[in-house]
Parts: C-alpha cells; structure tokens; sequence
C-alpha cells in the first residue's frame, strides 16, 4: 500500500474475539493492520493462547493480552495494559457471543435459566463492560465496534436465545452511543450474513442458513469475512466520523428481502 494513504494510520485498535484463523475478528485484525494500525489482541483462555500469539505474530507491532470479558478483574488490568505498552486505543473491536449449544436447537421456550442468563452476561453485557472499563484509555475520537446477526429482529431456526442477546445488544450500541457521544466516542454494530466460524457451527442446521441465504440474498451468495472486514475499516476510520448508534447489515442484501 505505499504511496496510498491509509485508513487507520497511525492507530491503535484492540481486536476482541480472535479464535482461530475462520474467527471474524482474524479478518477484521488484518484489515486495520493492511490500515495501518497497530493491533493490539485479547484472548479467551489458555486454550487460545498459542493460537492467537500465533496469528498475530504475523501482523507487525502487535501486542497480545488475556482477557475472558465475564471477569472484570480481566478488563481492569486489560485497560491498565493498554494504556501502559500502547498509550491508549483509537478503537475496540467487540467480536465476541457465547451460548450453551443446547440453547441453540429445537425450542426456544425451552432455554433454561442458567443458559439465558450466560448468553446475555457474555454476549451482550460484555460489551458494556468492555466500554466501560476501557472508557478512560480511548483516544480522541475513538470508536467501538461490535457484531450482531439479523437473528436479533427476526426469528432464525435454532438461534434461539443469541437472537434475544442480539436483540440486547443492538439496543446496548444505541444507549452505549447516546453515553459516549458527548465525549466524541463512536459505537456501532455491524450485522454480519452468517460466515461458517466455531461459533457459528454451534447453531442447529446452521448448514441450512447458509443454503438460503445464497439463494434469496440479492447478491445470490453468501458473506466474506473480508468484506465485513472492511465495513469494520470503515466504520473506525474517520470517514464513519459521522456515523453512530448504527446497525450496519454487510450480508450481500439478505435483510431486505421480504418472501
Ligand atoms: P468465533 O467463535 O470465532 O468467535 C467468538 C469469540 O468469542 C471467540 O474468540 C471466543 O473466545 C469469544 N468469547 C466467548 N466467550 C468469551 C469470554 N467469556 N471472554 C472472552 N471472549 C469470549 O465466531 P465468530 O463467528 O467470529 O463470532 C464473532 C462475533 O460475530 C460473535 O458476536 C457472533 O455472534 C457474531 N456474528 C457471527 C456470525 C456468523 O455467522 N459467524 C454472523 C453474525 C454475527
């Protein structure tokens, strides 16, 4: 990219959510680093730990961290480790969902208690605590991103209770946005077409969703990471200065489908 100006040049941006190489978060931690901005990753557990080292050793000046966002012991030394080997973020990337995957097949009247609440604290209130306890290390202007599925406002087969956290979560992007406005803080969503990843696969018939999709969506074919990936770009640069409490569809036009 020499000689062409960069989006995120410059920047620092914190990419929560990075699996393994099929997670959405790997496409978009690419795209800000080809962007010019320095990547700084978390990670769930010591299960994930080689792994994540591993992908981000390939992007130049990248940092990595722990981080199991139901802990706030984590997120406290998480913003104390940002602000200390980077100065601060430019933006977070919120790329993260947990379910029981019992709570993600057959009825949803079925969905216990226990699982209710475990996919909303870690899906959808994860990202009000990650604003929060980041909130004193975002750097002017600084963004927050994070990932919703179509499921928070229509019923999808199996996707069950993460419809209701999706749901939760878009509202959280709008009273977060309207909180941290004043202060020139951005936070948006983006709604991705379902993209086969390890999470994804915990979702019954999930096979089936994708086979849909490529027949209805106006585009007739299925979503790329990449290309959600570069809505992230955007949305963290300054060209999206202007945009916030957004819920961005980047599902080859599926959400405005009727029949
Ligand atoms: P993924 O399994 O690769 O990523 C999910 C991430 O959540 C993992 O990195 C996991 O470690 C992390 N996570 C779960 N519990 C956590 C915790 N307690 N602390 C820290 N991290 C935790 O799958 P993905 O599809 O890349 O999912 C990323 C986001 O995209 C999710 O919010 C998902 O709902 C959303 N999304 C996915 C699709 C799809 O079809 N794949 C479509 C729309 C939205």
């Amino acid at each position: 990219m020499d000689g062409v100006s960069r989006l995120l040049a410059g920047t620092t941006a914190l990419v929560m959510g990075v699996a393994n190489r099929w997670s959405i978060a790997w496409a978009v931690a690419r795209a800000f680093s080809r962007e010019g901005a320095r990547v700084i990753f978390t990670f769930q557990g010591a299960r994930q730990e080689k792994d994540v080292h591993g992908l981000a050793g390939t992007l130049p000046g990248s940092l990595v961290f722990p981080c199991d966002v139901t802990r706030d012991a984590d997120l406290e030394k998480l913003a104390e480790a940002v602000r200390n080997e980077a100065g601060g973020v430019d933006t977070v990337l919120h790329s993260i969902a947990f379910a029981n995957r019992d709570d993600l097949s057959g009825a949803f009247v079925n969905t216990s208690r226990a699982g209710f609440a475990l996919a909303l604290e870690t899906s959808t209130f994860s990202l009000v605590a990650v604003a929060r306890h980041l909130l004193p290390v975002l750097k002017p202007g600084a963004s927050l991103t994070t990932l919703t599925y179509i499921g928070a406002t229509r019923v999808m087969p199996n996707y069950n209770v993460m419809g209701v956290a999706k749901a939760a979560l878009e509202a959280s992007v709008r009273y977060l946005a309207c909180d941290l406005g004043p202060q020139g803080f951005r936070v948006n969503a983006i709604s991705a077409g379902p993209i086969k990843t390890a999470s994804a696969r915990a979702v019954q018939g999930f096979g089936r969703i994708l086979e849909v999709m490529e027949q209805r969506a106006p585009l007739r074919r299925n979503t790329d990471p990449e290309e959600v990936a570069d809505a992230a770009v955007f949305l963290a640069s300054p060209l999206a200065r202007g945009v916030t409490g957004e819920v961005l569809f980047v599902d080859c036009g599926f959400h405005a489908t009727g029949l």
